[in-house]
C-alpha cells in the first residue's frame, strides 16, 4: 500500500518560514493542548522554540504521523481526553538520533490543517493541529486559519532517501565462493554501484550502511536507516545455497507471520547469524533504543505491503539481467528488515555458491548492471507512488496537471 500518502485530502509535509539557523538547536515539546468543536479536534503543541515537522499517513490501521526532527518530548499524552474524536490513541517517543515522532491511530479518515504560530501573549512557539472528520465542510475547514499567524509554508520537495545497505563485512565474510571469493567484497561493490546511481538521479538521495570493510551488527543498520530517516532500505547480499546448482537472484521482505517456504526461512537463518560471527551469542531482540519507544507494538502490514511491491517491482527489474531463482517475493523473518515504518527489502544478487553466478558477481561490468537494474525496480516503484512532499511528487503532479 502506498506510505505516506495514503490520505490525499491530508496537507502534509508543510514546514515552517524559515529561520536563519533556527533548527540548529533543538526545541522541546513542553506541553500539549486539546480544544475541540462540533468537528474539529485541536492539538497544540508548546514548543521551547522553532521546530520543523512533517506529517504523513499510514493505513492499516489508519495511523497520522507527526515527525518531529530535532525536537524532544517533555510532556506526555497518555492522559489527553480522546473520547468523541476521531483519534483511537496517540503516543509519542524518540524517533531518530534527536528527532521526535507522535503517532495518532484513526477511527476514520480525516483532514488535516497545520499552523506554525510564533510568540503571542503568555504563548510561546506552537505547533497546531486541527483533524477535521472527512463530513467538515469547507467553510469550517477556511475558518481554522482565520488567526492573525503567520500561514504555514509549503516545503520545497525533498529528496527521497534510500538507504543501501552491503551485506556483513569485517569480521563477517557473508558466503565465501569455492574460489575464494567474499560476499562481502561483491555486496560492497553493488552497494557502491547502487548509491552512485541513486545520487545520479534528480530526486534521490542514497546513503550506505557501510562504505568499508567493517562490521556493522544487524541492528545497527536498522538504526542506521532510521537516522538517516530513509524512504526505503535496501541490503544487498550474494550468498550461498545449500544446492551448489542454484542459481539466480531473489528478493525478500520481512514476514511477520513465517518464512514463506523453506529457502526463505534457510535464508533468513544465515543472514540473522551475521550478528554471531566472533561472538558467543549476542541476542537480536531486546534494548533497542530509539526503535522500541514509539511503534513497535503497531501493525507492520503497511510496511510489509509496501515491500513487497517494491521487491516484486525490483525482482522484475533484475529479471532482465539475471536469472530469477524464485519468481515471488520470498518472506522470512530477516532481523535487518524489522523496520516498522521504512520498506525494506534484501536482494539476493546470485549465489556465491554456485560456479557461473559468482564468476558474474564478480565481473565490475556485471556488478554495475545489477545496481543500475535494482534502481530501476525503486524509481519504477517510487514513480508510481511518489510520497507526499517529495521531487518525484511535484513531478507526477506537474505531468498531470
Ligand atoms: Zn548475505
Amino acid at each position: 500500500m502506498n506510505r505516506r500518502h495514503l490520505l490525499n485530502f491530508i496537507l502534509a509535509g508543510m514546514m515552517l518560514p524559515a529561520v536563519p539557523n533556527a533548527f540548529a538547536v533543538s526545541s522541546e515539546v513542553r506541553s500539549v493542548r486539546t480544544s475541540r468543536s462540533s468537528d474539529r479536534f485541536r492539538l497544540v503543541l508548546d514548543l521551547s522554540r522553532p521546530g520543523q515537522y512533517r506529517t504523513f499517513t499510514l493505513d492499516s490501521p489508519q495511523r497520522l504521523v507527526i515527525d518531529l526532527p530535532n525536537t524532544t518530548l517533555a510532556t506526555d499524552f497518555s492522559k489527553l481526553d480522546l473520547s468523541g474524536t476521531s483519534i483511537k490513541a496517540i503516543r509519542g517517543g524518540s524517533h531518530g538520533a534527536t528527532g521526535s515522532r507522535i503517532v495518532m491511530e484513526l477511527s476514520q479518515p480525516v483532514k488535516l490543517d497545520s499552523l506554525v504560530l510564533g510568540p503571542s501573549g503568555t504563548f510561546g512557539d506552537r505547533l497546531v493541529f486541527d483533524l477535521h472528520s472527512k463530513m467538515s465542510t469547507a467553510r469550517e475547514v477556511a475558518h481554522v486559519a482565520s488567526s492573525p499567524a503567520p500561514k504555514p509554508v509549503k516545503s520545497p520537495s525533498r529528496d527521497l532517501v534510500i538507504v543501501v545497505d552491503a551485506g556483513h563485512g569485517g569480521k563477517d565474510p557473508g558466503c565465501i565462493s569455492a574460489k575464494g571469493a567474499y560476499e562481502k567484497k561483491v555486496a560492497l561493490a553493488i552497494a557502491h554501484n547502487l548509491a552512485k546511481r541513486i545520487n545520479k538521479e534528480k530526486g534521490y538521495k542514497a546513503r550506505l550502511v557501510r562504505t568499508e570493510d567493517i562490521f556493522v551488527p544487524l541492528r545497527k543498520r536498522v538504526d542506521i536507516a532510521h537516522q538517516y530517516d530513509a524512504d526505503m532500505f535496501i541490503s544487498v547480499h550474494a550468498d550461498a545455497a545449500p544446492n551448489r546448482r542454484a542459481r539466480g537472484a531473489s528478493v525478500f521482505a520481512l514476514s511477520s507471520s513465517g518464512a514463506t517456504s523453506a529457502m526463505a526461512r534457510w535464508m533468513a537463518k544465515r543472514e540473522n547469524d551475521a550478528d554471531l560471527v566472533g561472538t558467543n551469542s549476542l541476542p537480536l531482540q531486546g534494548k533497542d533504543s530509539d526503535l522500541a519507544n514509539v511503534i513497535l507494538d503497531m501493525s507492520m502490514s503497511t510496511t510489509i505491503a509496501s515491500s513487497l511491491d517494491l521487491g516484486h517491482s525490483v525482482l522484475s527489474s533484475l529479471g532482465t539481467v539475471a536469472k530469477i531463482h524464485q519468481k515471488q517475493v520470498q518472506q522470512a523473518g530477516f532481523a535487518v528488515l524489522k523496520s516498522p515504518d521504512i520498506p525494506s527489502i534484501l536482494v539476493e544478487t546470485g549465489f556465491m555458491s554456485n560456479a557461473q553466478d559468482s564468476k558474474r558477481l564478480l565481473n565490475p561490468r556485471h556488478q554495475q548492471v545489477v545496481a543500475d537494474r535494482i534502481f530501476d525496480g525503486v524509481h519504477n516503484y517510487f514513480s508510481q507512488r511518489p510520497p507526499v512532499g517529495t521531487y518525484l511528487a511535484d513531478q507526477k503532479a506537474a505531468a498531470t496537471a
